[in-house]
């Protein structure tokens, strides 16, 4: 009988769990460093953290109070349409509500994309190095596609574009592209779109949206309220700062938007979710000042990179690829590992496709400081880079410190 031998058993059990075979083809997630773990390892006192891409802002003004108020109801379901945060959403971006759907993070709505459109026998196309959540919208049972970026890190439309055959129902293109920072062009989009077939449907990832300086910023968001198999995917985890609460929604044509709504549970975002996101579209202002200084460190950084030698590639989202190389840092451990001792917790590109690269988050001016100290250190210490040092926060090539 099952259960008789008691718990230890169990425990012991030799024989493996029977699992799908679909999980055979999904790769395992590898989570970051937490700052407690970093600090645990290397008996630090404090660290940085630039490793996931979060805001280093907290929420914008009269979020918390809006949370707060929340609690008090969260007895009660919440609105499973998400009437009020769509509506907003719905002003914001100049469509109809109903082109509008919500997700427990953009996350939750790339794994629903997977489940409304892929079956067996059928692909994902998506560009590498990307996003590590892409091939998981095939655990469906279909194949995901893998297509190289180009040499500006962004995806490669055209490669893509080629890739499509018969098979393929999605495509989904990161922009800017994780981990690399490249954008695609709104004209190389739009040949792109006009060149898939159009009941093949293309989601277009701008999770890092708020960060692009690029004149053409925002004209994927205009495809989206005119072509049928257009999806655009935002999120408030990232320049709002919300990543905690979990909130993303996807604009594009109703098809679409009835395929994730059917896929979806009826109460995916939870309640607090939809009232911060809400509030936050009432401090685009203050959004705007909080990017604008993130985008001038971004710019501060690759200025530093640059006078260094330190090859990196050239970023629009809040972090930046940056290519040290293993062999250029003294002794036995890597470039990642040493920054690590120094107290700042970056991201390792062995994780993201791009080994011997560092993602590197952009946080405040002091925060970017210490990123560039302990860098300048690790690489000073390898011979890398002469004596000068980083450009401070307001600084500006031309200008080092004495
Ligand atoms: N898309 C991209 C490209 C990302 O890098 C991330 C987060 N790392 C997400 C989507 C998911 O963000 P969230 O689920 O927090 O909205």
């Amino acid at each position: 009988m099952r259960g008789a031998r008691g718990p230890a058993a169990l425990h012991s059990a030799v024989v493996p769990l029977v699992v799908s075979t679909r999980l055979a083809a999904i790769p395992h997630y590898e989570p970051g460093l937490t700052t407690a773990e970093v600090l645990a390892r290397y008996g630090l006192e404090a660290a940085v953290k630039l490793a996931s891409n979060e805001s280093p802002y907290p929420p914008l003004p009269g979020v918390a109070e809006v949370v707060r108020d929340g609690v008090a109801g969260l007895n009660r379901y919440p609105d499973g349409a998400g009437r009020a945060l769509r509506a907003a959403l719905a002003d914001l971006h100049g469509v109809d509500p109903g082109q509008i759907v919500l997700g427990n993070g953009s996350c939750e709505l790339i794994l629903l994309a997977g489940e409304a459109l892929l079956d067996p026998g059928t692909c994902v196309v998506h560009a590498d190095p990307s996003f590590a959540l892409y091939p998981l919208a095939a655990a469906t049972g279909a194949r995901a596609v893998p297509v190289p970026l180009d040499d500006a890190g962004r995806n490669d439309l055209d490669a893509m574009a080629a890739a499509v055959d018969e098979t393929t129902r999605l495509v989904i293109v990161c922009s800017p592209n994780n981990p690399t920072g490249g954008h695609v062009g709104a004209d190389a989009l739009e040949r792109f779109l006009d060149a898939v077939p159009e009941d093949v449907a293309v989601l277009v990832d701008e999770a890092y949206h708020d960060f692009v300086t690029s004149p053409d910023r925002g004209r994927a968001m205009s495809m989206a309220r005119e072509r049928p198999n257009l999806l655009v995917l935002r999120t408030f985890s990232k320049a709002f700062g919300l990543c905690g609460l979990r909130v993303g929604y996807g604009v594009g044509a109703r098809d679409w938007i009835d395929a994730l709504d059917r896929v979806r549970q009826p109460f995916n975002v939870n309640a607090l979710a939809q009232a911060a996101a809400r509030a936050s579209l009432d401090g685009l202002g203050e959004l705007d000042r909080r990017v604008r200084t993130l985008v001038a460190e971004r710019t501060r950084i690759e200025e530093s990179l640059r006078m260094w030698g330190v090859p990196f590639t050239p970023s629009q989202a809040n972090f930046i690829l940056v290519e040290p190389g293993e062999a250029r840092a003294r002794g036995d451990a890597g470039v990642h590992e040493q920054l690590l001792r120094r107290g700042v917790i970056v991201r390792d590109g062995r994780a993201l496709g791009v080994p011997g690269a560092l993602r590197v988050s952009i946080g405040t001016p002091s925060e970017n400081d210490a990123f560039l100290d302990a860098l300048a250190g690790v690489l000073g210490d390898s011979g890398t880079t002469g004596t000068r040092h980083p450009l401070r926060a307001g600084e500006r090539e031309g200008r080092t410190r004495p």
